[in-house]
């Protein structure tokens, strides 16, 4: 009954390995068992106390209500300042839309720009939600092969050749989830240039995971001459400033998208939440030490998990240059990437999430979040070592 009552385009929206994997875990901990969480892309630090603070001063002094549907006007100049510090993006408030969280964002930007038939091309693997909305949005989804097979990097003549006149959006993901991988400034300049040959084609620039790179530099395509007005960057505060459940993320485009974009947000969410928005501004403006702290313990974490997965035999893992995942290959145990994180929960107590959860391209791999405590990281890599001694 319910299943006929739910329209059509319910059944073209896609879950989260990492929702389903948590809830599996939570299931097995219920019976007693111990699981380390190692499929879910949240910090494990608390939010910063200057942010927190800011927060509750913000809730008890009366900012409680709704607020302007594209977002306070301080935090979306606050946005405008940040975007040129960090991502050398010159941009006014009229072009910033706060949201509840990035995802939105990207939800969002599909929605306003995706007619049925427009082809889409996003990364694969690459982060879920791009997949699962483009074909909400009734859109054709064109996958763009970031797979081990060219080292989880950009192949620019096999981006060229996806792109047709029905090409509407391009998706961009750098810092990657899952892969971890960052584009370069060639990278960057080399899709320009492609894309200058295509006037039409927007450009959705994911990033996420901007303030979370190892030593490498992070472009953003909007930062080159004449991208600004052709893409939408999504960002949040979520994985920097460790706010994922504060639910505050913004897009960045032309002002008049940003119109388009503030219908959707009073349609659906009416604004984030005032003492977010306030918490926000401390956020941005404020001392940025734990930001610098975090990424340097996720660095720790990343040395010390990519080393150790290397010494177990089957497994290889390459280094990734930002976000806190790695992507290691498990293929040599020949099975079904789905069936070994199956496995590695149910018999070694590792929550993951598995490759082709991001992708068909991401066979023959599990990802693993860094985002949890050295020690956790160790006990986990000798419960994998153990277990693969059983395949
Ligand atoms: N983009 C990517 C690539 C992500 O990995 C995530 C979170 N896992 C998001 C967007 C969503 O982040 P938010 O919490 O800001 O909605």
């Amino acid at each position: 009954m319910i299943k006929n009552a739910v329209a059509d385009r319910m059944y073209l929206l896609e879950g989260e390995s990492a929702f389903t994997v948590l809830a599996r875990a939570r299931a097995l901990e219920d019976q007693g068992r111990h699981i380390i969480h190692m499929e879910i892309g949240q910090p494990d630090f608390n939010t910063p106390p200057n942010i927190i603070e800011a927060g509750c001063r913000a809730i008890t002094g009366g900012y409680t209500g709704y607020t302007p549907a594209p977002g306070y006007p301080e935090l979306r100049q606050t946005i405008t300042d940040y975007a040129l510090r960090q991502k050398g993006v010159t941009a006014s408030k009229d072009d910033v839309i706060v949201a509840t969280g990035t995802k939105p964002v990207i939800f969002y930007t599909i929605l306003m720009l995706v007619n049925p038939r427009d082809e889409v091309i996003y990364p694969n693997p690459g982060f879920p939600a791009y997949n699962s909305c483009i074909q909400f949005a009734g859109g054709v989804p064109v996958p763009l092969n970031f797979s081990a097979k060219n080292d989880f990097r950009l192949d620019l003549d096999e981006f060229e050749k996806l792109i047709t006149k029905k090409t509407k959006l391009v998706i961009i993901n750098s810092p990657s989830n899952p892969t971890g991988g960052v584009f370069t400034r060639e990278d960057i300049e080399g899709i320009a240039k492609i894309l200058k040959k295509h006037e039409d084609i927007f450009i959705l620039s994911d990033e996420i995971y901007d303030r979370l790179v190892y030593d490498e530099e992070v472009y953003s395509i909007a930062a080159v001459p004449g991208f600004k007005d052709r893409t939408i960057i999504a960002d949040g505060l979520s994985k920097a400033y460790a706010m994922t459940g504060w639910r505050l993320g913004y897009g960045i485009m032309h002002p008049e998208l940003a119109k388009h974009m503030e219908l959707l947000v009073i349609n659906s969410n009416s604004c984030a939440a005032a003492f977010t928005q306030i918490a926000a501004i401390e956020a941005l403006n404020g001392p940025q030490e734990a930001v610098e702290s975090m990424g340097d313990a996720f660095l720790k974490r990343r040395n010390y998990l990519v080393e150790a997965l290397n010494s177990i035999k089957g497994i290889n893992c390459r280094t990734p240059k930002g976000a806190f995942y790695v992507f290691p290959d498990i293929s040599s145990f020949g099975l079904p990437c789905e069936v070994f994180a199956e496995l590695l929960l149910n018999e070694a107590g590792v929550a993951a999430s598995w490759g082709t959860a991001f992708g068909s391209f991401g066979e023959g791999h599990i990802r693993l979040s860094y985002a949890t405590s050295l020690d956790n990281i160790e006990l986990a890599v000798e419960r994998i070592e153990k277990f693969t001694k059983t395949l």
